[in-house]
């Protein structure tokens, strides 16, 4: 395992699995959720709430960072970590993601992607080496590969193209971050413009920070095209950790669960395996059942945003008129900052009057669910009883939702 890495395996239950990855900032205890911080913020969340909430890791996204503000800007700053003051584990996703979702406005090659910017119709080319440089410069400690990314439900031929390719990007990304590494210290250290904040006691980025690039295993839902993706992969190099991408993207969930059973069998037990862009609480617990480590999503924030609030019985919405006079915490079994000290009747009215707390209350309320729910499954993984545990929480937050959001 490469410097500043070490992904210690403490117990398993089952396929499922308690373990330390411990990274250049900081030990994250899985399995974990990862908050989405898009734009460098998680939306309408500060550090110190996602410290108090106990997310350990979190994500940041490529694209967005490089179309705006700028990666070299973000570099100048010293890094994703500094500009937006998180000290803790920090990935950033490759952009393949977005590109490919911007039907329309982008080209494909073998060389890369060439895409129209959401935001004002410029053009840009995203390759494995252009990536590389870009996720160089923000500088997260996991960096994902630049990978080629397909619906859901593809046939075999477009996701053996497509799998197959991202091979060979990973190999190229690999190569590039290898060039870049061999140039000498981190852009972060030889920043031009290094900000000395005023009164700050926020860490120095250390010269020549390590990153870990992940690769990527794709291959939609066909078994043979992701044990071929995964041998291919680890023919390429020891990997410190694995991404699981192109599930959670349209197919059907019995299809998901059976690749990632597939999958399981295939990557190694002793690296951490992060499923990309997964999920609502039940995906995440099926996930953990499968041997899934780490996972990230939008979903506990946009939802929050529109006033879904999930609990152990299902997710329902704080608008709905029923609420109006109820005196209860969103969730009655929850001690986050929103639940501790305010009503539904309260966090209502907020939606109701487009107050900005009402917003972040939910946000705050949905991320804690699910840091909790993966510290809860931790717990049972370590006593080893998740199987049972897992049974029951999915039992309940089946049978009861009160109200689907
Ligand atoms: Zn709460």
């Amino acid at each position: 395992m490469g410097t500043g890495f070490d992904f210690e395996l403490e117990s398993e239950s089952g396929p499922a699995r308690a373990a330390r990855f411990r990274t250049p900032h900081g030990t994250v205890e899985t399995p974990a959720f990862m908050p989405v911080g898009t734009a460098a913020t998680v939306k309408g969340l500060d550090p110190d709430e996602l410290h108090t909430i106990g997310a350990q890791m979190i994500l940041a996204n490529t694209y967005h960072l490089h179309l705006r503000p700028g990666d070299e800007l973000i570099r100048d700053f010293g890094g994703v970590h500094r500009f937006m003051g998180w000290d803790g584990t920090l990935l950033t996703d490759s952009g393949g993601f977005q590109v490919f979702s911007l039907e329309g406005l982008r080209t494909v090659s073998e060389d890369g992607v060439e895409f129209r910017s959401h935001l004002d119709g410029s053009t840009h080319v995203f390759t494995p080496e252009r990536v590389m440089v870009i996720e160089r410069n923000l500088g997260a400690d996991v960096i994902m590969q630049f990978d080629h990314v397909i619906p859901g439900q593809s046939d075999e031929a477009a996701a053996r193209d497509a799998s197959e390719r991202s091979v060979r990007w990973l190999a190229r990304c690999m190569k590039a971050l290898d060039s870049l590494r061999s140039d000498g210290a981190s852009p972060i250290s030889t920043a031009r413009n290094f900000p000395r904040l005023p009164g700050t006691t926020f860490p120095l980025p250390a010269p020549s920070q390590p990153q870990a690039l992940f690769p990527i295993v794709q291959g939609g839902i066909h078994a043979t095209l992701r044990r071929e993706a995964t041998r291919a992969i680890l023919d390429l190099a020891d990997w410190i950790g694995f991404g699981v991408g192109g599930l959670s993207v349209g197919e059907a969930k019995p299809d998901m669960y059976r690749i990632l059973e597939v999958l399981n069998g295939e990557l190694p037990r002793d690296r951490p395996r992060y499923l990309m862009g997964v999920g609502f609480p039940e995906d995440l617990v099926e996930g953990v059942a499968r041997g899934i480590d780490l996972f990230d999503c939008v979903a506990p924030t946009r939802m929050g945003r529109n006033g879904a609030a999930f609990t152990n019985d299902g997710r329902f919405n704080i608008k709905r008129a029923e609420f109006r006079t109820d005196p209860r915490p969103l969730d009655p079994e929850c001690d986050c900052g929103a639940c501790r000290r305010f009503s539904r009747g309260y966090i209502r009215h907020l939606f109701t009057a487009d107050e900005m707390l009402g917003l972040r209350l939910l946000s705050l309320h949905n991320v804690h669910f699910l840091v909790r729910l993966m510290r809860d499954a931790r717990a049972a993984i370590r006593a080893d009883r998740f199987a049972a545990w897992s049974r029951e929480w999915l039992t309940r937050y089946h049978s009861r939702s009160p109200v689907i959001a």
